[in-house]
C-alpha cells in the first residue's frame, strides 16, 4: 500500500522532473485578499501570476496547498460525515502553468500521471469536457484513447471556470474514477451523479479568455493551466478503499480518537470519529495559521467547526475535553510537510482545550434542551426559530450546529424564524441602551467577550450572548 506522504511526493517529483517549481503551501488566510474566507484551492496563491500582475522567474509550478472549504462560495461542511469524499481541510494536489504550456500538454501530464505513475487502470477512467470544447475532446481521444462514451460533455458551469465576474476563465475537464456497481451514484452528468460511485479526482483548468465588463470574453494571447486534484481522493484509490476516511492518515486519526474516548469507529459511532478527525485537521491548521476562535468572521467559522467536532465527541461519551489529546497523533502523521503544525503544538492545544472546557459548560444542556423541543416534532418537521435562537443565544449553539444535530433525525430549523429572533434581540438591545455617544451594547459586548476570551468572561449578561449563562 502507498502511503499517503508517498503519494503527494510522487506527484510533486513528476512535476519537478517535468520543469515545474515546488512551491510550499501557502497560508489558509490568504494574502491581500479580504473578499476570500480560507484559501480554498491551489491556484489562490497564484492568482497574481495569472493575471499578469505579478512576474514569476519560472513559468511552472506545482504544490500541494493547504485547502478549507467551510464557508464562502465553496463549503463542504455539512458533506463531512455524509459523503466519501469531502473534507472541510484537504490538500489539493496541483500543476501550474503560468502562460507557458497549454491544454495537450496539461491533457498528456495528467494522462501519463494517473495512468503511468499511479498505474490506474483505463477502464476505471472516465472525463467530463464542456461542451463547448471540442478541442478537449479531441485530445481526450487522441492522448488517452477513450472511446466516446468515456468522454462527457457538460453544459453546466461545473465545467466552466471564472476567476470572478470580470479576469481569467475557460472550459475544464475532470478526471473521475470508478469505484464500482456496488456503490450507489451515476456517471458525471447524470441525475444521480452526486452519489459515490464516480469520484472525480482531477480538475483541469483550462485559462483560455479574460471576461471583462459588459459580457464581452477575449481570447488570452497567453493561455494557463491550472489543475487541482485532491490528495486524500487519489490516496483512496491508490489504498484500493472507497472511501476518504479509511486511507491511511485517518485510520491513524481515528485510531487515536478511538483510544482516547474509547468508542469503536463503528455502526453508529462511525460517523462521528470521521467529523472529529476532519474537523481536528481544519481547527488545527488554523489555529496554526493564526487563527482564533471568536464571533464573527474566519474566527467564527473556526469556531464553528470546533463546536461540531466536540458535539460529536460528547455523542461518544466524552465528560471531559478530547480534541486537545488528539493533536500528536495529526503532529506525527502531518508535522514532517507541515512544519507549522510543530511550531504550534502548543497554541493549538490550548485553544482546543480552552474552547472544549467552555463549551462543555454548555453542552449537556443544551442537548438536553433540543431534545426536548424536537421530542415533539415528527420527520420533515422543523424547530421553531426561537429555540434554535435560544441554544444559540444562551447555549453557544451555532445555528449550523443545531441543524447538523437534527439533520440526523430528518428534521430541520425554521432559519427565518431564527433571523427574526436574532434581528429582534439586536432591536431590543439598543433601545434599551441609555448610554450617550458610545458604542452600540452588542459592539461594546463582542469586543468585551472577544477581549476576555477563553478566561470565561461572564458579565454583561444582561445583553446577552452566546456564552453568557
Ligand atoms: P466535488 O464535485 O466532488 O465536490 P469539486 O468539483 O467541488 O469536487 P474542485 O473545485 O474541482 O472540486 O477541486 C479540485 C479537486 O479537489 C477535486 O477534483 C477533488 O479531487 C478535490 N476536492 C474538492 N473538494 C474537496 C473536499 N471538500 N475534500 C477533499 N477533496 C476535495
Ligand atoms: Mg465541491
Ligand atoms: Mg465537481
Ligand atoms: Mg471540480
Amino acid at each position: 500500500m502507498t502511503p499517503l506522504r508517498d503519494i503527494r511526493a510522487k506527484f510533486l517529483d513528476y512535476f519537478a522532473s517535468h520543469g515545474h517549481e515546488i512551491v510550499q503551501s501557502a497560508p489558509l488566510v490568504p494574502k491581500d485578499d479580504p473578499t476570500l474566507l480560507f484559501v480554498n484551492a491551489g491556484m489562490v496563491p497564484f492568482k497574481n501570476a495569472f493575471t499578469g500582475v505579478e512576474k514569476r522567474s519560472q513559468p511552472r509550478a506545482t504544490s500541494s496547498q493547504k485547502c478549507v472549504r467551510a464557508g464562502g462560495k465553496h463549503n463542504d461542511l455539512d458533506n463531512v460525515g455524509y459523503t466519501a469524499r469531502h473534507h472541510t481541510f484537504f490538500e489539493m494536489l496541483g500543476n501550474f502553468s503560468f502562460g507557458d504550456y497549454f491544454k495537450e500538454e496539461a491533457i498528456h501530464h495528467a494522462w501519463t500521471m494517473v495512468t503511468k505513475e499511479f498505474a490506474l487502470p483505463k477502464d476505471k477512467l472516465l472525463v467530463t469536457v464542456f461542451s463547448e470544447d471540442e478541442e478537449a475532446a479531441a485530445l481526450w481521444k487522441k492522448i488517452a484513447g477513450l472511446p466516446d462514451d468515456k468522454i462527457i460533455p457538460i453544459s453546466t458551469s461545473d465545467n466552466f471556470w471564472m476567476m470572478g465576474d470580470t479576469g481569467p476563465c475557460g472550459p475544464c475537464s475532470e478526471i473521475f474514477y470508478d469505484h464500482g456497481p456496488e456503490i450507489a451514484g451515476g456517471p458525471p452528468g447524470s441525475p444521480d451523479e452526486d452519489g459515490d460511485r464516480f469520484i472525480e479526482i482531477w480538475n483541469l483548468v483550462f485559462m483560455q479568455y479574460e471576461q471583462v465588463e459588459g459580457g464581452e470574453r477575449k481570447p488570452l494571447p497567453k493561455p494557463s493551466i491550472d489543475t487541482g486534484m485532491g490528495l486524500e481522493r487519489i490516496a483512496a484509490v491508490l489504498q484500493g478503499v472507497h472511501n476518504n476516511y479509511e486511507v491511511d492518515l485517518f485510520q491513524r486519526l481515528i485510531a487515536q480518537s478511538e483510544e482516547v474516548l474509547k468508542a469503536k469507529a463503528a455502526g453508529d459511532q462511525l460517523a462521528s470519529h470521521r467529523v472529529i478527525a476532519d474537523h481536528l485537521r481544519a481547527t488545527s491548521f488554523l489555529i496554526a495559521d493564526g487563527v482564533g476562535p471568536s464571533n464573527e468572521g474566519r474566527g467564527y467559522v473556526l469556531r464553528r467547526i470546533m463546536r461540531r467536532a466536540m458535539r460529536h465527541a460528547h455523542l461518544l461519551g466524552a465528560q471531559e475535553p478530547v480534541m486537545h489529546q488528539l493533536v500528536p497523533a495529526l503532529v506525527a502523521e502531518m508535522g514532517d510537510a507541515f512544519p507549522e503544525l510543530n511550531r504550534a503544538r502548543p497554541v493549538i492545544e490550548e485553544t482546543l482545550r480552552a474552547e472544549e472546557e467552555r463549551f462543555q459548560r454548555t453542552l449537556g444542556r443544551g442537548l438536553s434542551l433540543l431534545e426536548e423541543a424536537s421530542s415533539g416534532l415528527a420527520q420533515g418537521d422543523s424547530l421553531p426559530g426561537e429555540t434554535a435562537f435560544k441554544l444559540y443565544d444562551t447555549f453557544g449553539f451555532p445555528l449550523d450546529l443545531t441543524q447538523d444535530a437534527l439533520r440526523a433525525k430528518g428534521m430541520s430549523v425554521d432559519v427565518a424564524g431564527f433571523d427574526a429572533a436574532m434581528d429582534r434581540q439586536k432591536t431590543e438591545a439598543r433601545a434599551s441602551w441609555s448610554g450617550s455617544g458610545e458604542a452600540a451594547p452588542d459592539t461594546v459586548w463582542y469586543s468585551v467577550r472577544d477581549a476576555a476570551g477563553a478566561t470565561g468572561f461572564t458579565g454583561y449578561t444582561a445583553l446577552g450572548g452566546e456564552d453568557t449563562i
